[in-house]
């Protein structure tokens, strides 16, 4: 077999992973480190640039590794200055990630799957079926292609600020591949990122809500969407699996001894489906329970969906009213709508294995018929 069917993309590994490797390579463990820094300091992707790694070391190590980021296969820039890129993954798949720029931050936001398995009715990238997990090469190499492409820092700033796992997928249904993403992000040697600056979004993946307490410390949010269990049910199908008694309870037990964390829900308003007063009204009873922000998020209309967006005044209403009830509320501004770059609005291209996208073609025609 050929060298070029065995090399390791050091991207998927974190430092302890790095540090393995060198060791069966019969090399100082610490080389881990240096690499690190090139790498995630530097972006630098030519093993022959890491001028501190030695002559030897240098020569043999495309050999057997390479870094491999998924490859841009396009780029679009919104009105608003966020950035959707395309990333071209083996297989003929592809995957959309955004950057979002604010004053004083800049929001990177990944995904974690091709698809999505959840099957959220009114999720766009849910409506796409699903294909497969993203390797952690393929999670932190978006983070390393944005930071290549924006520059390590703007104004003395760094252009990434923040990242969150909002884009396409399940992360928590990707475990394995998402926690080395993860510790990289955090990790002083990689993004380092501070840990209220790295966010996993969840539809509300109870056991692996758990487990991410032990194994790193990242900020949660959770993708409620109802205050009851048969709305949620009918929106979220995993519900049906982790109703929201369990859930709220996992999220107390996320936040438990971490002074000052909270956890953010996120409620996507969708008009006469769950913004009304009485949904309001719900939702400050159960969320007082759990130290929480509400970010609420206007729904962000597809091709072929049959939500709607709340009303401005009905967004306002339900927002005085969960406000009025003590929860600390913000609506999320949308961003990038101009190049369907918004929540809910990443497609990328998926090679369907579930079918489910073309299920839903033929539902649709024959509805139109
Ligand atoms: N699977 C994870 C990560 C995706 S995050 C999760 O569910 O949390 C993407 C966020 O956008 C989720 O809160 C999702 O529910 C929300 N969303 C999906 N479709 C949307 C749409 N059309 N408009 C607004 N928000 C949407």
């Amino acid at each position: 077999m050929s060298a070029e069917f065995t090399r390791i993309n050091l991207l998927d590994l974190d430092e302890t992973g790095l540090r393995a490797f060198f060791t069966s390579l019969g090399e100082k463990p610490y080389r881990a480190q240096q690499l690190l820094k090139w790498i995630y300091h530097h972006q630098v992707d030519e093993f022959e640039a890491m001028t501190d790694l030695g002559k030897e070391l240098r020569a043999k190590l495309p050999l057997v590794a390479e870094i491999r980021p998924p490859e841009v296969l396009h780029r679009q820039v919104s009105d608003d200055g966020t950035v959707k890129w395309l990333l071209g993954l083996p297989g003929g798949n592809a995957v959309e990630m955004v950057f979002i720029p604010e004053p004083g931050r800049g929001t990177l936001c990944v995904s974690s799957q091709v698809g999505c398995a959840l099957n959220c009715g009114f999720c766009s990238t849910g409506a796409q079926g699903f294909s497969r997990n993203l390797s952690t090469a393929e999670i932190i190499g978006q983070v390393w292609l944005a930071a290549k492409a924006l520059g390590h820092e703007r104004n003395g700033q760094r252009a990434i600020t923040n990242v969150v796992m909002m884009g396409m997928g399940e992360p928590l249904l990707n475990y394995d591949a998402v926690l080395p993403a993860l510790r990289l992000m955090r990790d002083d040697l990689g993004f380092g990122l501070a840990a209220k600056r790295v966010t996993v979004s969840t539809a509300g993946m109870v056991p692996g809500i758990a487990q991410l307490r032990e194994d790193v410390d990242v900020a949660l949010a959770v993708s409620l969407h109802a205050p009851d269990d048969k709305l949620r049910t009918e929106l979220v199908p995993l519900n049906r699996k982790y109703p929201i008694k369990t859930l709220m309870q996992a999220c107390r037990d996320y936040v438990a001894g971490r002074n000052k964390r909270s956890v953010t829900f996120e409620y996507t308003l969708m008009q006469d489906i769950n913004d009304g007063p009485k949904h309001a009204r719900m939702l400050v009873k159960l969320l007082r329970t759990v130290p929480s922000k509400l970010n609420l998020i206007p729904f962000n209309p597809y091709p072929g969906t049959r939500y709607r967006c709340s009303s401005p005044e009905r967004i306002q209403a339900f927002q005085e009213i969960v406000m009025a009830g003590g929860l600390i509320a913000t609506v999320r501004k949308t961003r990038g709508e101009d190049i369907d770059a918004a929540c809910g609005q990443l497609v990328g291209k998926v090679r369907d294995r579930t079918r489910r996208s073309e299920r839903l073609r033929a539902q649709a025609a024959e509805f139109q018929e």
